[in-house]
């Protein structure tokens, strides 16, 4: 079997086998790009590592050594000849891009012996004794596990000594007690000498490579972006080019389009006389690549053709690394852009308008699930700001939150739910919890490129790179600017989007559709054959909803109108009532609140569908709490002076919260069971309803209710609601002498009505799926507890796939939705369906209900435009 591909051999369609950066790596070979040579070792290669017991096969190992063979043959140098050593690099790089998750080894062939080679070869002592070092450290570290900091804290005492400040001031006899110093110190955390053979160093780098494919931040990463775990990594074996050769050479990263806004220009860093990892790590602060212009004219001429040719191959933007060995070129990487959800959605169209790539190729170029970031929030712009510092802005969005100092702290206090800033001199892979847990990261050093940056934009956060205003403290925990001392714990706020950080929280904002975003939409409509709804309970959502798109409401929850501060105590009034009598009493103080509500919202939606849902949650949510309750009657009996009527009244509460109470009370006396038990509740909802349908109609707005019944169970729950809705509606019409259409339908949330949709359907006009319930009751898990007891882990150790309250399960819950869908429609034809859970803003979920002829998805009025990509998406 094959595992060692050439360079040559290659192309870019073997990610599978090549991974991405080698199957890439070949593709440049092959179109006679300046690509220096090398080898691939191939994915299989490291599942075969990990079959055998974490060891590279004897098979494999040949198929190495012969492949090195070819390479010094091809180069005419030998790994370890002292005389003209060959050096090369050994790089991951796995089928999905997993960018600084696993390791990378530069320099490797170095020794005692070949440092001298190169620098008689080089000419040039100090390159080849900082190269060494260089490679001390990182073999050491990724090999031998010998942590960076010991290294950096050898560097930083020898800088000292010298009274430098910068590494490019340090001389070829310090750059030797560097590497004295860095051997010694290797000697005594591993108890051997630093390899000096090349190729024990070869084998040793390659099994880390396979090693650090299960290293953690790889594994945490693989989770985030569903990569799965067994596709393993190829290793590319590569002659080194040296970028810090002097003032002709250099080494940068562009990308052929702005990753951030998709602007249509090169776009990147470059530093001159210095290796790869000096960009990427933010160590110095890197010059734009447009400087590279008057530097080295030729060279930036000849890059962005080849950069032009490299898009115009791949049709997508592309991500570029190159290095420059004394005035030549070399592409050491090419691979397509991470990018902002702006940048991806402004490429797509602007590749369409190009003739680069089809709408329909357009649409599926752009994941819906990051479309978020372009529906976050900003600053308002009519915020008082207090601006303290300004860095790069390197991935879009606003957020607030207290500042911590380290990635442990933000994953803990990200945990408990707080908002923080993770501000930090700059990331490393390890710090990639608390870059999940936080809401935006600020570093003081580093470029666009740089870790923090990349993993940033990725994730949608907000960022901003390289602010170097800010003096971290990392021990005092503190930053300070000007004369500005900001502490761990204190808020701040920063805009992604200009690189602003600013003091305390600040306001943000609703955003705004970018003409590409709207385009794109465009097409998705012109091509979706499912309907987009928006969850909305008030008139404000209801008209961003529009403005977003939806077609309609899916679902209004209109027990939130009854949380609204000054209805409280009608309703409490409303639940408190002994009798029917009493009930009715403070319920017709609500009608009229309830029709102003029913008014706006349906005006809103002038033109389109309004589900209106009946009162669904168990009555206790509107009442205090219990336990304060207590304390607070407590309190009042103790206290000599306590008005005793005041502790009568608060002992009738205590007594109807304690009665209201329940054990199970998601599955208690909620959704129509109330409507079946106090009728007059619903009476008071239906009623104003169709008040507010009858008086807009009148004004000659077109108005569209659909009254919809929560977990009906039993079709004769809903043959009695539906009698109560038709009674009212005429009653309605005959009193204001005004006719009106409505329908009636059902939610399907119970798995009892899925089973007996037959019967269900007789007396609905609609079934609209409450996924969020029907997944509650179908695993028996509790939607308001499992998440944080156990499903999270379920998830983590992969007992299920997904969270199945936000993925739906298609295999489970997605069976009773089918199974509803037939025996619904073998009933009734016509039957409309519709979802309205969760899910109904999830992509593979809507995919699913595509495919199973709902006629449309609900969601949040954020997620519209989400949902109306992946309903594009269904049908391609
Ligand atoms: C549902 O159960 O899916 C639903 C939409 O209703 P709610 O979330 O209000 O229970
Ligand atoms: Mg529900």
């Amino acid at each position: 079997k094959k595992y060692v591909y050439m360079f040559k051999e290659g192309h870019a369609d073997m990610k599978d086998v090549l991974g991405g950066k080698g199957a890439n790596l070949a593709e440049m070979t092959r179109a006679g790009l300046p690509v220096p040579p090398g080898f691939t070792i191939a994915t299989d290669a490291c599942r075969e590592f990990y079959r055998a017991g974490e060891t590279v096969t004897t098979e494999i190992q040949q198929q190495i050594d012969q492949a090195l063979a070819e390479l010094e043959e091809k180069v005419g140098k030998k790994l370890g000849d002292p005389a003209d050593p060959l050096l090369v690099s050994v790089r991951s790089g796995a089928k999905f891009s997993m960018p600084g998750m696993m390791d990378t080894i530069l320099n490797l062939g170095l020794n005692d012996a070949t440092v001298q080679g190169l620098a008689e070869l080089s000419g040039n002592d100090r390159f080849a004794y900082d190269c060494y070092r260089r490679f001390i450290q990182m073999f050491s570290d990724v090999v031998l596990g010998v942590d960076h900091y010991h290294f950096e804290n050898i560097l930083d005492q020898v800088k000292e000594t010298r009274g430098v400040k910068l590494d490019t001031d340090l001389q070829a006899e310090d750059w030797k007690e560097v590497v004295s110093r860095y051997k010694e110190l290797v000697r005594k955390e591993t108890r051997a000498e630093f390899p000096q053979d090349p190729k024990v160093q070869l084998d040793k780098a390659v099994h880390a490579v396979f090693k650090s494919w299960n290293n953690q931040r790889a594994q945490v990463y693989r989770r985030i972006n569903k990569i799965p775990d067994d596709l393993g990594t190829a290793v590319n074996i590569q002659i080194m080019v040296f970028g810090n050769l002097g003032d002709d050479s250099g080494t940068g990263v562009a990308f052929t389009r702005n990753p951030s806004t998709g602007e249509n220009e090169l776009y990147g860093e470059f530093l001159i006389n210095a290796q790869g990892e000096d960009v990427v790590a933010g160590i110095r602060t890197p010059q734009p690549i447009s400087a590279l212009k008057d530097v080295m004219p030729g060279i930036y001429q000849q890059f962005k053709e080849i950069a032009h040719r490299l898009e115009s191959r791949y049709k997508d933007m592309q991500d570029i690394e190159f290095t420059v060995e004394r005035g030549k070129l070399y592409m050491l990487q090419t691979r397509n852009g991470k990018r902002t959800a702006q940048a991806a959605v402004k490429v797509a169209v602007d590749m369409v308008k190009e003739g680069l790539i089809s709408k329909e190729e357009a649409l599926l170029r752009v994941d819906p699930n990051i479309l978020d970031q372009l529906l976050f929030r900003r600053i308002d712009p009519a915020a008082q700001l207090e601006v303290v510092a300004k860095g790069l802005p390197a991935s879009p969005g606003a957020a607030s939150g207290i500042v911590v100092f380290d990635a442990d702290t933000a994953d803990k206090l990200g945990h408990e739910g707080k908002k923080v800033i993770l501000v930090r001199p700059e990331t490393t892979p390890e710090d990639i919890h608390g870059m999940v847990a936080a809401q935006g990261i600020v570093t003081s050093r580093g470029g666009m490129t740089s870790h923090a940056a990349v993993v940033a934009r990725g994730m949608g956060k907000p960022c901003i790179c390289g602010c170097e205003a800010l003096r971290i403290d990392l021990r005092a925990k503190q930053v300070t600017v000007e004369d500005k001392v900001i502490k761990e714990g204190d808020w701040i706020s920063i805009d992604g989007g200009t690189g602003r950080v600013l003091l305390g929280e600040v306001p943000l904002i609703d955003p705004v559709l970018s003409a590409e975003f709207k385009q794109l939409l465009d097409w998705a409509d012109e091509i979706r054959k499912i309907d987009v709804r928006a969850n909305a309970d008030n008139p404000e959502d209801a008209a961003k909803a529009r403005e977003f798109g939806a077609q309609g409401i899916g679902l209004c929850r209109t027990e939130h109108m009854f949380m609204a501060l000054d209805r409280v105590p009608i309703v409490q009034e409303m639940i408190l009532a002994e009798t029917e009598e009493e009930r009715r009493i403070a319920l017709d103080k609500l009608l009229p609140m309830q029709q102003g509500d029913f008014e706006g919202i349906l005006s809103a939606m002038e033109g389109l569908p309004v589900t209106i849902r009946l009162l669904d949650p168990p009555l206790h949510e509107f009442l205090p709490n219990f336990e304060e309750l207590l304390v607070e009657l407590t309190k009042l009996r103790m206290s000599p002076d306590s008005d005793p009527v005041l502790i009568r009244e608060k002992e009738a509460l205590l007594r109807k919260v304690r009665a209201l109470q329940e054990f199970n009370p998601m599955l208690g006396h909620r959704g129509c069971r109330l409507g079946m038990t106090f009728p007059e509740i619903y009476e008071m909802q239906v009623v104003a309803i169709f008040r507010a349908a009858a008086n807009l109609k009148q004004k000659g707005i077109d108005v569209h209710p659909e009254v919809m019944i929560p977990l009906v169970g039993h079709v004769n729950e809903l043959r009695i609601m539906r009698e109560l809705v038709v009674e009212k509606a005429n009653e309605v019409m005959e009193e204001t002498g005004q006719a009106f259409e409505y329908t009636i339908g059902t939610m399907i949330e119970i798995p009892r009505a899925a089973l007996t949709a037959g019967e269900i359907a007789t007396e609905a006009d609609f079934f609209s799926f409450g996924t969020n319930d029907l997944t509650q009751t179908t695993f028996g898990f509790s939607r308001d507890d499992a998440e944080g007891k156990f499903l999270h882990q379920y998830v983590q150790h992969k007992v299920l796939p997904d969270n199945p309250f936000i993925v739906l399960d298609q295999s489970g819950v997605g069976k009773l939705i089918q199974m509803a869908e037939q025996l619904g429609r073998s009933v009734k034809p016509g039957l409309k369906l519709g979802i309205c859970g969760e899910h109904g803003g999830e992509k593979s979920s809507i995919e699913f209900c595509y495919k199973n002829g709902l006629n449309y998805v609900s969601c949040s009025p954020f997620r519209v435009p989400i949902a109306r990509l992946a309903a594009a998406q269904a049908t391609l």
